[in-house]
């Protein structure tokens, strides 16, 4: 990687010297059995390793067979990060070439466990943890990461981690996983990333009473404190790291949407559960209406939860109707929303931000079958963290008004989602189109096997890092989003649509991320974001900026 990886040489001159045991505790740069015969002389490893060289083909199928014997996901993250934590090259390696196997064990579902028992497991800490407590000297708590040349910064507060709630600094388990998608799925150099979890305490009165609890007993900081360290925080960020995106990731809603207001015109940043998701169901609905054979202005979409998931994809979804020709007013009237009040209609009390832009004049309603039969949407999305609303007579009514529902279902993690894949098929006699936010296998009905896709963020996310970094955007801009939502659409090919899959299989998410890259980059320079220019073609380029984990400074 010119940019990225104009470090690593420098970081493989720097480790030659230390050599010996240092050098195998360094996971930047450990390769364990498969340092060489000469490299072990020349690094003073001799006796320091058993005498065996392993490859490093050996060495991930060792990995496997480990992986194999945990009895528990939650064991086979612990063993996967202790692997990071040992020797990042070989994680990765295992990691790229397993992504659809290991996907779930580094992030969701099984990150979502973790993150609940991060105090339990806890072996060794990963990122930088800036507490209430560092206000103040919040640059020179960055300033004691090891790396300098820092690239994307994923950083949370902890207080919405997933569907599951306020974890406070269990929350850490989130960059962290989502950083090692970034390294696996579009190539970052992983000493090019930093995770951190900005710790102002928690609500969660259980973790604050758990003796193992590793965060801040006290209840959150809000108001001005909370504020004064986030922009602390970010200025220290342009400070010590000025080339670093930073993604915002599980905030909660009353803070989601200010920050991305605040932050996106000066900062080059974006959030990415309200544009990430919404660029990723946006992709979704383009492939679904490859399936259905109609427009995207003919379509009624109801989304079931209303926050950072629900608007922003409404938000995306107006912005890709405007721009095939309709007046914004008009493109909103496509999008419906229900939250744990109800529909979301004009003249209901409270309303506020976003939600207000959806209020449509109809009847106040409250039953969610009822809304479905009256309302007669196209495709239902559920991005509520509430399991089970998407029960039998909601399946069944949509399966009545529409020859080919659309069912997407993407509240994380698995215990949260409105409805399973065999219930979506089973409840639309195999007619649904769906899509989860948790990976569900094969489903069988009606003679039929669907295989149906997983909405993750993955697929857009570490594309647009990719490209931002790659032409050193100044912002992100949802444009970009939209782009990145028909670039991944696109990656869908007729046998995805076939198998029911309206994302492409994750084992291209590396060519997906590419693309999107490029598309972004582009657009960058076009509308005048870009920093720096890409020589010569743009694919090409990016390709080689991406990190292929292999072990480097071979004899
Ligand atoms: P949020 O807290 O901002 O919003 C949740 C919304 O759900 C709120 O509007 C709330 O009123 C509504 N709600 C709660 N109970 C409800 C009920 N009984 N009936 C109807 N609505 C109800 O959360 P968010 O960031 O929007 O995330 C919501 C869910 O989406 C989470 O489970 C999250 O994991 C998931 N998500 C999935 C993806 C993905 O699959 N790609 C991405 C982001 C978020």
């Amino acid at each position: 990687m010119r940019q990225l990886d104009s470090t690593k040489q420098d970081r493989i001159e720097k480790s030659m010297p230390r050599g010996g045991v240092s050098l195998l505790n360094d996971p930047a740069l450990n390769k364990g059995t498969a340092f060489s015969e000469s490299e072990r002389d020349a690094l003073g490893l001799r006796g320091l390793l058993p005498p065996r060289i392993h490859t490093m083909g050996e060495q991930v199928a060792r990995v496997l067979e480990n992986l194999e014997r945990k009895t528990s996901d939650l064991e086979k993250y612990i063993y996967l990060i202790s692997l990071q934590d040992r020797n990042k090259t070989l994680f990765y390696r295992v990691l790229l070439d397993n992504i659809e196997k290991l996907m779930p064990l580094v992030y969701t579902p099984t990150v979502g466990q973790a993150c609940q028992e991060y105090g339990h497991i806890f072996r060794r800490p990963r990122g930088i943890f800036i507490s209430a407590r560092d206000k103040g000297r919040v640059a020179e708590v960055l300033r004691n990461w090891p790396f300098k040349d820092i690239r994307i910064i994923v950083v949370t507060d902890g207080e919405r981690i997933l569907g599951l709630g306020d974890l406070g600094a269990n929350g850490m388990g989130i960059p962290v996983g989502k950083l090692a998608l970034y390294t696996a799925c579009a190539g970052i150099h992983p000493t090019s990333s930093l995770p951190v979890t900005i710790d102002v305490g928690t609500e969660n009165e259980e973790l604050r009473d758990d003796p193992f609890y590793i965060g801040l007993k006290q209840r959150r900081l809000r108001g001005e404190a909370y504020d004064e360290l986030i922009e602390e925080f970010v200025m220290a960020v342009r400070e010590v790291f000025p080339a670093a995106l930073i993604q915002f990731e599980d905030f909660a809603n009353s803070n989601a949407f200010r920050l991305l207001d605040r932050y996106r015109g000066r900062a080059c940043a974006f959030n990415d559960d309200i544009q990430g998701t919404a660029s990723v169901t946006l992709a979704g609905l383009i492939s679904a209406l490859r399936i259905t054979g109609r427009a995207l202005e003919d379509q009624k979409f109801l989304f079931v939860g209303a926050g950072e998931a629900g608007l922003g994809a409404g938000d995306l979804l107006s912005e890709a109707l405007v721009a095939r020709g309709l007046s914004m007013a008009e493109a909103r009237k496509r999008a419906w929303f229900f939250d744990s009040k109800g529909l979301i209609v004009a003249g209901r009390e409270g309303l506020s931000g976003h939600k207000l832009l959806y209020a449509h004049d109809f009847d106040p309603m409250q039953d969610l079958p009822a809304i479905v039969a009256r309302l007669r949407p196209t495709g239902i999305i559920g991005v509520s963290g509430r399991p089970g609303l998407f029960d039998p007579q909601v399946l069944r009514t949509m399966a009545e008004i529409n020859e080919r529902p659309i069912v997407f279902s993407l509240s994380n993690p698995t215990s949260k989602t409105e409805c399973t894949a065999k219930e979506a098929y089973k409840w639309t006699d195999g007619r649904s189109i769906f899509a989860s936010g948790s990976p569900f296998g094969p489903v069988s009905f009606g003679g039929r096997t669907f295989s149906p896709a997983q909405g993750n963020n993955v697929y857009i996310f570490p594309g647009v890092g990719l490209g931002a970094i790659a032409c050193g955007a100044l912002h992100i801009t949802d444009e970009m989003f939209l782009l990145a939502a028909r670039t991944l659409a696109q990656k869908v090919s007729q046998a995805d649509l076939e198998e029911g899959r309206v994302y492409p299989p994750l084992k291209k998410i590396r060519e997906v991320s590419l693309a999107i890259a490029v598309e972004v980059a582009g657009l960058a320079a076009e509308r005048g974001l870009a920093t720096r220019e890409i020589p010569g073609e743009p694919g090409r380029y990016i390709e080689q900026l991406m990190y292929d984990p292999a072990y480097h400074f071979d004899s």
